[in-house]
């Protein structure tokens, strides 16, 4: 028995039957599964469709090297048949199989690493969400118990002996059995006995559309076992032939020409694990110097396998020749595009092509610039489609961000395409690059942005006020990865990209504060030492009584915080605090004596933290301070 065998029970019995329990995520999930889907059972064909065609690839890759496999039975198929009377309906195909060891490892062991996002994703999501989920998760085997009262599989690996066949069955309640068989041709049986109120699925054309819907593109062919309907009075003579029901033509070898949008949208659906359509897609069939056929889509959602970073599962698929390589996410599309889907299938490419040549290959790197290049032309065009790229933004606009560090040599065509907030456009508005500097001002050579935890504190920043004043536009930017991001990227079309909140304002009304002024700055500063370099006055500032400044290359508060908490050793630069000396809690400052002139002080530091969208070290002290000063009477 192998090692990856961690049953919480195995039991040998009779003629080397063995009884196995899943694990309990396993009966958790195989209890959800057929209780959460119910409205949507019949993706279990899909599914198992799926896994049929899964097996056929492989089978197919393998035999390039090792001929032997295929034998006399070149034809791979997936077929699909019921007994009306036994009430099963057999999916069988000649592709890989299982041996004993894989059975238990592939389908009698849910110890996959999503599995547990699965269960959690499937409680939380809606109705019409689940059905997907399924698919992402690999965990499609399992949805035969939708619609199973039992379930067997039956299967031989390519390769292995007659006698080497392994049957496995379970009720989907917890146990299931493994026996020895024989069978005379390689490949996989599962047997499905449907549940009294499943019968809907033994109707010829109820197999048949469900078939055509989510099957239609499956490169191999499906065939349904169908009586020919009754001619003249023989109808007992009919004798049940094998029919073709999907077009194995895989569609990016057509012409562009030829296919409707429907038929793309349908193929994306296929192979996207999506049910909504894709927001765009494009098609190229490059001769020359190499040829490679690339069939990219943008969907219209961010998928839940994103989220989970779940690599194996997600971008493009390599074809050579229409022999399926691999899911080759990683090599043909860098990770700041990893929300494309698609098809990339290659001429030139050895057919016998492993992960690690892969990486260096030359052909395949070329292929990736051009899978970028598409893509973000496929993108640029988009945008001109406010509707549809602001529905794009929602839902990729962070993943794409990552580009401007990830790929220099691609910065300014990903700029382009970058929208965000701004002064001018209002939280829920956006603009790019491009329309800022044509909204700039005569003379203005500076892209202002500020950057916060959140758009709302971004919005808010006091940082804002003279830039308000002036008319200025400054770039709303409340994501995450913002503060990162605009820590490598300085320029953008000959323009300088600022922040706001950094480095000395020239407002050109800057004036030097009155002597007494000045020894109340220094006297300010000599309380606030340990937390500030400098405190002067302010000319950004209309509102607000303070606001921290950060050095030109200083990390924003908020992000030094973050990273602080997250243990990581930041290199803590002090701020500047300037104040505004036009305003009423200034005047007060000056006439403070000792305690009160500390709490003031203090508390303007820290309304600047926590205006700037940072967080007090203590914010016991801050309370009392301003309670103190709320209740003291001078
Ligand atoms: P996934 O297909 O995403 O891996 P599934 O739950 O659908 O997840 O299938 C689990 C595994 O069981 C597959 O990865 C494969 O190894 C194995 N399997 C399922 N069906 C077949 C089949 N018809 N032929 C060979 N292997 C299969
Ligand atoms: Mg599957």
């Amino acid at each position: 028995m192998s090692d990856t065998d961690s049953d919480a029970s195995v039991a040998e019995c009779p003629q080397g039957r063995e009884q196995h329990s899943f694990q309990t995520e396993a009966k958790q999930l195989l209890h959800l599964m057929v209780h959460s889907l119910y409205s949507n059972r019949e993706i279990f064909l899909r599914e198992l469709i799926s896994n049929a065609a899964d097996a056929c690839d492989k089978l197919r890759f393998l035999a390039v090297s090792d001929a032997a496999l295929l034998g006399e039975d070149t034809e791979l198929r997936i077929c699909i048949s019921v007994d009306a009377e036994a009430k099963t309906i057999t999916i069988s195909d000649n592709g890989i199989g299982m041996n004993h060891d894989e059975v238990i490892a592939n389908i009698g062991t849910i110890a996959r690493s999503g599995t547990r996002e699965f269960l959690q994703q499937l409680q939380d999501s809606k109705n019409d969400q689940r059905a997907e989920l399924i698919g992402q998760f690999g965990v499609g085997f399992y949805s035969a118990f939708i619609v199973a009262d039992e379930v067997t599989v039956e299967t031989r690996h390519a390769g292995a002996d007659a006698g080497a066949a392994v049957r496995w069955q379970s009720a989907g309640e917890g146990e299931y059995t493994l026996e020895p068989i024989s069978r005379e041709q390689r490949g996989t049986d599962v047997i499905i006995k449907l549940k009294d109120d499943a019968e809907e699925f033994l109707q010829e054309y109820r197999l048949r559309s469900i078939i055509q819907r989510y099957s239609g593109h499956i490169s191999f062919p499906v065939q349904l076992l169908t009586t020919p309907p009754a001619d003249d009075d023989d109808a007992e003579k009919q004798t049940p032939e094998w029919q073709t029901i999907n077009d194995t033509t895989a569609l990016w070898t057509r012409p562009k020409t030829d296919i409707s949008d429907e038929e793309y949208i349908d193929f994306y659906k296929s192979i996207g694990n999506d049910s909504a359509a894709p927001l765009t897609w494009t098609h190229n069939h490059v001769e020359g110097a190499q040829s490679y056929k690339l069939l990219l889509f943008v969907p219209g959602q961010a998928p839940y396998d994103m989220m989970f970073n779940r690599d194996e599962r997600q971008g493009l698929k390599l074809y050579v020749q229409r022999v399926l390589i691999m899911d080759a996410a990683e090599q043909l599309l860098p990770n700041y595009l990893r929300f494309v889907r698609g098809v990339v299938d290659s001429a030139d490419l050895p057919l016998n092509v492993s992960r690690e040549i892969l990486q260096e290959n030359d052909l395949l790197q070329k292929i990736r610039s051009a899978v970028v290049k598409r893509s973000l032309t496929m993108l640029e065009k988009l945008s001109a489609d406010a509707d549809k790229y602001q529905q794009f933004w929602k839902h990729f606009g962070t993943v794409l961000k990552e580009g401007i560090v990830e790929d220099m040599g691609n910065r300014d065509a990903i700029a382009k395409l970058l929208r965000f907030p701004s002064t001018r456009t209002g939280l829920d508005g956006s603009t790019s690059l491009n329309e800022y500097i044509e909204n700039m001002a005569e003379g203005q050579d500076t892209i202002w942005y500020v950057t916060a935890d959140n758009l709302k504190a971004a919005a808010g920043s006091p940082h804002l006020e003279w830039f308000r004043e002036q008319g200025i536009e400054v770039l709303l930017l409340g994501d995450r990865i913002d503060e990162w991001l605009m820590g490598y990227w300085f320029e953008f079309d000959g323009k300088s990209l600022k922040s706001i909140a950094k480095g000395k304002l020239d407002t050109g009304a800057e004036e030097e504060p009155e002597a007494a002024d000045k020894a109340v700055l220094e006297r300010l500063h000599k309380l606030l030492e340990d937390r500030v370099e400098s405190v002067t006055s302010s000319a950004r500032l209309k509102q607000s009584v303070a606001c921290l400044v950060l050095d030109e290359n200083a990390m924003a508060m908020h992000m030094q915080q973050l990273l602080q908490q997250a243990g990581q050793d930041v290199p803590s630069s002090k701020p500047g605090l300037e104040v505004n000396l036009q305003h009423p809690l200034w005047q007060r400052l000056q006439s403070a004596q000792e305690q009160q002139f500390e709490d003031l002080g203090w508390l303007l530091y820290e309304q600047a933290v926590l205006s700037g969208g940072g967080q007090l070290d203590d914010p016991a002290a801050f309370v009392q301070r301003t309670n103190r000063l709320l209740t003291s009477t001078d």
